[in-house]
């Protein structure tokens, strides 16, 4: 038997040892963790620190926290802090209190894209890409490309007409860099939406003109950089794979698997914001809701247990098995009035 002696770690699921760890604790010493399939689950949260945590958030990180206690894996939280006149000062602090309240704990972390790191890790990519030619300098504002590429056909947002591709429109104006695309992005099997990429995008940003990483840089070189084989994210995003995967290819680096969790609507059935009547997990918090009974209301969304239970953690993870199968393919609403689920 390969499995570690010790009764904290040969709980039932191999992995449950670290929900008692505090967040960001590491896991308890003197305990091997038990032999685990190779590679090790790894996902990661990665919250923009730009707003407050919503129950969107909170619902997407659930699924990520339950596949990773599940396998036995391990959870990196990163701050998604690229944009810093965006970020919101105290924000990042209140994602981590948030999840610490729900009891959503990660192993390693928070890394900060912000930190001088990672950016000399993005700024090394940038550098690569570069030299095997899948960049080029862009220098149109993004009212001039749009005004292109709103011609005929267009369904779906519009996109980059490729103005730049034989040389910068604009030579006097600062770059951005573009990622050059050769054709549809790569396709992928998405765990909730099947068959998804092999769609044509336009040539993307990876460098802004004002200098900042773009997001789409920064999260393939940390998905790289932190070993992640799951990537947990809202459904928002799935365009944005097809784009990610084109650069794991450029950077020679394996893609992790990719699980879109669909999206919570306001109640005008538009995407969770401020004007449809999001609130932040805080509120939900100080007005005397308690993390079991947000976390029932979230479980009985993700099909875990009946509308209206409270949900310790340990329970939503006993009932787990059939998360991926069993998940609402469907946007929904949550009304989380408390007691209503
Ligand atoms: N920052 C994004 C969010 O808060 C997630 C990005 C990602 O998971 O790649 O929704």
């Amino acid at each position: 038997d390969s499995r570690c002696a010790c009764p904290r770690a040969s709980a039932v699921a191999p992995g449950l040892t670290s929900v008692e760890a505090k967040p960001g604790a590491a896991r308890p010493s003197g305990c091997a963790v038990p032999a685990l399939p190779s590679p090790t689950y790894r996902t990661r949260y990665a919250p923009s620190p730009t707003g407050e945590m919503h129950l969107g958030h909170a619902r997407t990180h659930l699924v990520a926290w339950l596949r990773a206690r599940a396998a036995g894996g391990r959870i990196v939280m990163r701050i998604a802090d690229l944009d810093p006149p965006r970020v919101r000062p105290g924000a990042a602090d209140a994602f981590l209190r948030d999840h610490e309240w729900l009891g959503l704990d990660w192993d390693e972390g928070p890394v900060f894209q912000s930190a001088p790191e990672r950016q000399a890790a993005y700024a090394e990519a940038l550098v690569a890409l570069a030299a095997a030619g899948h960049l080029y300098p862009c220098t149109c504002s993004r009212r001039e490309w749009m005004e292109l590429a709103s011609a005929p056909h267009g369904e779906g947002p519009p996109r980059y007409p490729g103005t730049c591709r034989a040389g910068p429109s604009h030579p006097e104006r600062p770059a951005a860099l573009r990622f050059r695309l050769h054709g549809p992005t790569p396709r992928f099997d998405d765990l909730v939406f099947g068959p998804s990429g092999g769609t044509d995008e336009g040539d993307f940003v990876v460098r802004r003109a004002d200098g900042l990483v773009a997001y789409q840089l920064a999260v393939v070189v940390d998905d790289r950089d932190q070993r992640i084989t799951e990537v947990v994210r809202g459904a928002d995003l799935l365009a944005a794979t097809g784009l990610q995967r084109a650069l794991f290819a450029a950077l020679g680096a394996p893609a992790p698997a990719a699980l879109h969790v669909p999206l919570v609507l306001g109640k005008d059935g538009e995407r969770l914001a401020k004007r449809n009547g999001a609130r932040g997990v805080r509120r939900y918090r100080e007005e005397g809701l308690e993390a079991e009974e947000l976390l029932g209301l979230l479980g009985a969304s993700l099909g875990l247990v009946p509308p209206g239970s409270r949900a310790p953690r340990a329970e939503l993870l006993e009932r787990s098995e059939t998360l991926v199968e069993g998940l609402p393919r469907r946007p929904l609403t949550l009304t989380p009035e408390r007691g209503d689920a």
